[in-house]
């Protein structure tokens, strides 16, 4: 049985077999990739922690018919500060989501394994978690290639200067020629203020580990996270849970 090494990032877990896990890692080399994890729940178990959402860990995998089996696993980082703080593990949850269910089966995407990897690793450093977030989905959606273009009409293609709005029925903006009044109920638009464009542009440009250093009004994150959700429900057919969870930790705070 041939077998292989990977970095890789604990996405989701599920049970399997008793004591097994199937576990959906996001990995450099050859993007997403599923296998099980046998005895992970018993006492002692060497690859547990790797079982662990947000671990990052080095893996030796071995191919086999149907599902690859993880043999052995080391932790490289656990992120464990994202498991402490309820916010914290909301928006690195939120970030997961996105990458588990719109990312193809083994097809390598280094900017959005370096992208997920670098955005936990600043909102686990303490970093404002809606920017990291905002930030880091953002540019996971441009690599998956559905970021909307917030600079042209969806409709007309018009050049947009000024201030426009996020149509999720589009997956763009409109210009005020196209606009109806059909289209602007709350929950499916999102207005885009030249300043949150200019931020995209930002975004495309810059390192991750750069953004904290951005000073923007939290509101633009906030919409930038708000586009985000709809482009991934409309286009990417995500429902994303993570949001419902925040929505409850924001209802406590
Ligand atoms: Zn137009």
């Amino acid at each position: 049985m041939a077998t292989y090494s990977a970095m890789g990032l604990t996405l989701l877990a599920r049970k399997y077999r008793g004591t097994g896990r199937v576990l959906t890692f996001y990995t450099r080399d050859r993007g997403r990739i599923e296998a099980v994890a046998q005895g992970v729940g018993k006492p002692g178990s060497s690859l547990a922690a790797s079982a662990e959402l947000f671990t990052l860990s080095d893996l030796l995998l071995a191919e086999a018919r149907g599902l690859d089996r993880l043999s052995q696993a080391r932790v490289i980082e656990a992120f464990e500060p994202l498991r402490r703080d309820p916010i914290a593990f909301g928006y690195a949850g939120l970030l997961c989501e996105i990458v588990a269910h719109a990312t193809p089966p083994d097809e390598p995407m280094p900017h959005v394994f370096d992208d997920l990897v670098d955005g936990l690793k600043l909102i686990a450093q303490g970093e404002d978690a809606l920017q990291i977030a905002a930030a880091a989905a953002w540019r996971i959606l441009g690599e998956l290639g559905v970021a909307p273009d917030l600079r042209a009409c969806a409709r007309c293609g018009a050049d947009l200067p000024g201030a426009t709005v996020f149509l999720a029925a589009e997956g763009g903006v409109v210009c005020e020629n196209c606009f109806s009044p059909f289209d602007g109920a709350a929950e499916v638009s999102v207005p885009i203020p030249p300043p949150l464009r200019a931020l995209t542009e930002t975004l495309a440009s810059l390192p991750l580990d750069r953004v904290p250093r951005i000073k923007v009004a939290p509101e633009l994150w906030q919409a930038l996270l708000r586009v985000v959700r709809l482009q991934a429900r409309f286009y990417l057919g995500l429902e994303l849970r993570a949001d419902d969870y925040l929505r409850q930790i924001e209802r406590r705070a």
